[in-house]
């Protein structure tokens, strides 16, 4: 009887193991989302912001605009508030951490794919 070499015996192993990976886009089953996982930000409480323009400064991407606020939105104390170029957002979480007041939120949505570069622009 032959004996089975080492690769012989991994090879066996891992067709015997469960599937590691998932079918990821076609199914989202298995896919397991760590938590606090560095997703899309959100302008979660746009009534706290004060348009201090903190989080501007600290993008080490310079992924945040801000720009003069609308008739139709919440009003800063500035008169202004951020948008993002998600384009150029590395997900660092910087602008989150540095918000004093809680304005932006970390979301887990991670599936960022678009067709053109407006529609990467978080208003
Ligand atoms: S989101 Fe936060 S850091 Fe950015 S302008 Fe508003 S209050 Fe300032
Ligand atoms: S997560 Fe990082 S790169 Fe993205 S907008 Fe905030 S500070 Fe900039």
């Amino acid at each position: 009887m032959t004996r089975l070499g080492k690769m012989e015996r991994e090879l066996l192993k891992s067709a015997r193991s469960k599937q590691a990976t998932v079918l990821y886009p076609f199914t989202k089953e298995g896919l397991n989302i760590p938590e606090g996982l560095r997703g899309k930000w959100v302008y979660k409480h746009p009534d706290a912001c004060t348009g201090c323009k903190i989080c501007e400064r600290v993008c080490p991407a310079e992924a945040i605009e801000m720009i003069a606020c609308r008739p139709d939105d919440v009003q800063t104390k500035t008169g202004f508030r951020p948008i993002c170029h998600f384009d150029r957002c590395i997900l660092c979480g910087q602008c989150v951490e540095s918000c004093p007041r809680n304005v932006l939120e970390l979301s887990g949505e991670f599936e960022m794919a678009y067709l053109s570069r407006e529609d990467m622009i978080m208003e």
